[in-house]
């Protein structure tokens, strides 16, 4: 063991800005989908980091790309390109649409560039009169000031003076309210393609068609934020490529470094020219560390075989789920896509998808919500069947216990 001082939850408290309020436990080390604390005990992890460990904890292939760029190269910063940074940019955009990539360190930080990137594309084209960005309500898009008023949850934007002007906010699955909102002076219109923070919602057909064509008739960039959605959490790629319908521009980051901090934005050669040079920067944005662990991940995820069974594990959550449900009659729907998987509680237990969490996570089960009323599991996309059936033992356990509180 090494000095390194003993800490505990409490200090948190002490030393840390209050915004988060972190769970008692204390994990120490994770090998795939097991997680251990610093008692030693042992959980599976159904919440994968928030849709961000898609390759589990400490897969092979990422700790052989970090140590090994770990000893030749972290940081450059802009002023130099590097290896990692442009074999990852040239995956991307032979595996997408896209021509162009601009490398972030978060999800938050790739929609602040698309958002400047889509104002200086209308700017240059079409004047100062096109400025509208319309996005929707509970949707979820990231902290930044930018961001966080685009997203669609006031509460997360309230509180912080002035906010950034000519941003609107259409109903999900609407496509009448968008039709309500949308103009020539529209430049964007921002959405995920599976809201996930909003309590895992698809989209209709009718209604990401729909957008696409709104887009069109009013020259106005389709953006697409898969930061949740993106590198393979649907069980495509993307899941732009599972609903027929290809955005302008896509923001990718969570899974994108299966744990290593990255975000990017990608585009078309045409549009990503109206970023010229000094119109927007990051200081680690591409840094080769962060490149080389993305580009193991990417190349792991970006697998026929290996989507193909992220849709079999979807199944076999949401039979397990159901099959709970048809015993204990909780949920009043289980949705959601490729494993990002919501479980809705019914009016009677409204508001209370903390609480089960809480019970889940004292069997020994790591899950996530998604607003009060729904139970969101993201885990690994290569979680291995038996610790789905041992995950869901558990989560069956902490249903009891939740009813019978
Ligand atoms: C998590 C999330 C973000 C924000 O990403 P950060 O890395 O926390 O900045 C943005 N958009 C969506 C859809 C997300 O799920």
């Amino acid at each position: 063991m090494s000095d390194k001082m003993l800490v505990h939850r409490e200090l948190f408290d002490e030393v840390m800005v209050p915004n988060y309020s972190p769970s008692k436990v204390i994990p120490v080390k994770g090998k795939g989908s097991r997680i251990w604390d610093q008692q030693n005990n042992q959980y599976i992890d159904f919440a994968g980091g928030i849709a961000v460990n898609c390759l589990g904890h400490c897969h092979p292939k990422l700790v052989q790309a970090l140590t090994e760029q770990g000893q030749k190269l972290w940081h450059l910063s802009n002023t130099m390109t590097n290896e990692p940074a442009l074999r990852l940019a040239k995956k991307m955009t032979d595996a997408t649409f896209a021509d162009k990539v601009y490398y972030a360190n978060s999800g938050g930080e790739a929609n602040e560039a698309a958002l400047k990137l889509a104002r200086r594309w209308a700017l240059d084209n079409y004047g100062e009169e096109k400025t509208h960005i319309i996005a929707f309500k509970q949707g979820f898009h990231g902290r930044t000031f930018f961001t966080v008023s685009v997203g669609g949850q006031p509460a997360y934007s309230d509180g912080f003076g002035p906010k950034p002007g000519d941003i609107y906010h259409a109903e999900y699955n609407n496509l009448d309210s968008v039709k309500a909102l949308i103009s020539d002076k529209t430049c964007a219109v921002v959405l995920e393609p599976l809201q996930g923070e909003g309590g895992i919602i698809s989209p209709t057909e009718e209604f990401i068609k729909g957008v696409k064509e709104l887009c069109n008739t009013h020259n106005a960039l389709l953006v697409f934020d898969e930061v949740q959605t993106g590198v393979g959490r649907l069980g495509h790629l993307y899941a732009y490529m599972g609903l027929g319908v290809t955005p302008d521009i896509l923001t990718t980051a969570k899974a994108l470094g299966g744990g290593f901090p990255i975000g990017a934005m990608i585009t078309t050669t045409d549009i990503a020219k109206h970023l010229k040079i000094g119109t927007h920067g990051s200081t680690y944005g591409g840094n080769p560390l962060a490149c080389a662990v993305a580009e193991a991940a990417f190349d792991t995820i970006n697998n026929a075989e290996l989507l193909k069974a992220v849709g079999q594990k979807s199944e076999r959550f949401k039979q397990a789920l159901e099959a709970i449900n048809a015993k204990h009659n909780l949920f009043s729907e289980i949705r959601g896509k490729g494993l990002l998987i919501g479980a809705v509680l019914t009016e009677e237990y409204k508001g209370r998808a903390k609480e089960l969490l809480l019970f889940a996570m004292d069997k020994g089960l790591m899950t996530l919500i998604a607003g009060a009323n729904v139970i969101r599991f993201a885990p690994s996309l290569v979680i291995p069947d038996g610790d789905i059936d041992a995950g869901m033992k558990l989560f069956e356990q902490a249903v009891e216990k939740f009813l019978q509180s």
